[in-house]
């Protein structure tokens, strides 16, 4: 049976990767031409590594560019009042880091290209779905000017939160109430922070919070959430004053100081949701095209590698097979077994960006947790219990574990 598998992100490149390795034939379908884009979902928590890990690829995590997270520190009015070291040597392989995701798409698909049954066609967008009668039976693809046909036993969209084959299969998504956006910036990082990777959480009274962390590549990540739509114009003279609003004094001037040479703002609209449905005869969501993710903790790349396995458990001895109502039924399995998760990440999600709202509107409670932070920050148990709070977003909900018997 054939597979055609739309969009080469993280859940599209390992999906395509392991049903190509069960020997499913399988033609992976990417829009651009590169992987390249400087603004990509980059943080690889302890559930990301580990899906790496069970897909043997744990050899990924050393040889694409990263690096290691060391700590979680929280500013407040510009004070850094607590400090959260990241557990790397209890973590060992699965260590939170931030990562190349183009280096990581690319090494997927390098992967991908041993197995004689894997074809990558970049720069070939999925226009419309081809019909058998209810059934999807692949995708109208324009690649370089022309059109053409790729019929498929089952067609797995992994086109991301904007999902053009969701759309036109008529599934819909039920979008949950966060809505934000977020100002993604890239500019050289402060010395203080060179050769370390500390993820800055900056909150202050009345104020936008921002995140920021030196990135792979040692340049600074930067990001500011603010209203969804609220202006903030990049060629307004002020935006760069308010990228800085909630940042120590050091912070906002070395900003301020290269402002020449900032790269972005892009504005990334939030979209947080899910579809009821990931499934029709002979097609299957995965991915952010099932349930597109809030930022918060960094949970769209885990999240999709994991969808990945789950569907190479239940996909691969099904397809070959040959049989077509056994693979839609293991199609309806992949979200039976993957839906709780998200589920309990975006809840999880949800209250961990609450404090940021708190602080944004000053409230009572925000002043509490001010007042008590700097006099907590010292104690061990303190940080742990902001690390347990965390646990379903850095290791998952759910145990996804590759199934020997699965043929992959
Ligand atoms: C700035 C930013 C920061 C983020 N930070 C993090 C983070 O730190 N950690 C984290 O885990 N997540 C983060 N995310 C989210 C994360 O990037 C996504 O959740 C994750 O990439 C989802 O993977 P995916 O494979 O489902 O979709 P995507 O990564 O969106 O991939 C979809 C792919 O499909 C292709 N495509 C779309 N339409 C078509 C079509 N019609 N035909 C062919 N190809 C098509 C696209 O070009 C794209 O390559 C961030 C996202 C952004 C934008």
């Amino acid at each position: 049976m054939k597979v055609v598998v739309v969009g080469a992100g993280p859940a599209g490149a390992a999906t395509a990767l392991l049903l190509a390795r069960g020997g499913v034939e399988t033609t992976l379908l990417e829009r651009e031409i590169c992987f390249e884009r400087t603004f990509r979902g980059e943080g690889l928590m302890p559930s990301g590594a580990d899906a790496l890990l069970q897909m043997g690829l744990g050899h990924l995590l050393e040889s694409i560019p990263s690096r290691r997270v060391e700590s979680w520190n929280i500013w407040m009015d510009g004070e850094e009042v607590f400090v959260i070291p990241e557990p790397t040597e209890e973590l060992g392989a699965r260590a939170m880091r931030v990562v190349s995701q183009p280096a990581l798409l690319r090494a997927l698909v390098e992967q991908a290209a041993r197995y004689p049954s894997f074809r990558f066609e970049p720069g070939a967008r999925a226009r419309a779905l081809l019909r058998d009668g209810p059934r999807v039976a692949g995708v109208s693809v324009e690649q370089r000017g022309e059109t053409r046909e790729l019929p498929a036993d089952l067609v797995i969209a992994c086109d991301g939160r904007g999902s053009a084959v969701r759309h036109m299969a008529g599934l819909p998504l039920r979008l949950l109430p966060e809505q934000y956006d977020v100002l993604w910036c890239k500019l050289p990082t402060p010395a203080a922070l060179e050769g370390r990777c500390a993820i800055f959480i900056m909150v202050a009274a009345g104020k936008n919070p921002a995140i920021c962390y030196p990135s792979w590549e040692g340049r600074l990540q930067y990001g500011l959430v603010v209203r969804k739509g609220a202006a903030v114009q990049p060629d307004g003279g002020e935006w760069v004053e308010e990228l800085v609003q909630s940042a120590p004094t050091w912070l906002a001037e070395h900003v301020r100081a290269h402002r020449a040479v900032i790269e972005g703002p892009r504005r990334f609209s939030v979209l947080v949701g899910r579809a009821p449905t990931w499934t029709a005869p002979g097609l299957l969501l995965l991915g952010d095209a099932a349930h597109p993710m809030s930022p918060v903790r960094a949970q769209g790349v885990n999240l999709a590698l994991r969808d990945a396995i789950v569907a190479a458990n239940h996909l691969v001895l099904a397809l070959r097979r040959g049989d077509r109502a056994l693979v839609d039924a293991a199609a309806r399995a992949v979200q039976a077994e993957r839906e709780p998760e998200i589920v309990r990440s975006q809840a999880l999600q949800r209250v961990e960006a609450a404090g940021e709202v708190e602080a944004r509107n000053a409230t009572w409670r925000y002043r509490l947790a001010r007042s008590l932070a700097p006099k907590m920050a010292g104690y061990r148990w303190a940080q742990k219990t902001w690390l347990r709070r965390q646990r379903g977003l850095r290791h998952g909900v759910t145990e996804v574990r590759r199934d020997p018997a699965a043929g992959w």
